[in-house]
């Protein structure tokens, strides 16, 4: 069996930037899991996946388009604390929710004030160029529901 559309993937993986420092690893925990083809892990690792199998060992590397794309100085602004949530004190390289008239966005504080706060609405692995060691766990089809609900349900995926 090879990981094609709609097949359920197992994988431990070990990311590293361009100056080879390990910024995750899988290995500790459970496997990640995605459905392939969905689009639930970044493109240019699920591009690297089609085709393998389990057992295989994957070496990928990424420009920062290909991984979390560039880094956009229009996503850094700043905004009333009131905007932000949070638990605790705010402090500078917190992650927290910034609501806005779209919903609620995930983005990085960079400085903290008493009244507002300096935020960075980048992926924090924006603008970086990305080195994965993948290792292909197992993989299976997808169940008609996991497909019509476009992710992975079970250990390590999404639960309902
Ligand atoms: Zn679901």
């Amino acid at each position: 069996m090879r990981v094609t559309e709609n097949s359920v993937v197992r994988f431990h993986y070990d990311l590293y930037n361009k100056d080879g420092e390990l910024l995750e690893s899988s290995r500790e925990g459970e496997p990640s899991i995605y459905l392939h083809g969905a689009n639930n892990i970044i493109r240019g690792l699920e591009q690297a996946l089609e085709g393998s199998e389990p057992g295989a060992r994957l070496e990928v590397e990424l420009s920062a388009e290909q991984a979390y794309g560039r880094r956009r100085d229009q996503l850094q602004q700043r905004v009333p604390i009131k905007h932000l949530l949070f638990k605790g004190k705010l402090r500078a390289g917190m992650a927290v929710q910034l609501n806005t008239d779209k919903g609620r966005r995930s983005v990085t504080v960079t400085k903290a004030g008493r009244h507002s706060a300096d935020i960075d609405g980048n992926h924090p692995l924006a603008g970086q160029a990305l080195r994965f060691v993948v290792d292909v766990v197992d993989l299976r089809e997808a169940e008609p529901e996991e497909i019509a609900h476009g992710h992975a349900h079970g250990p390590g995926g999404h639960q309902h």
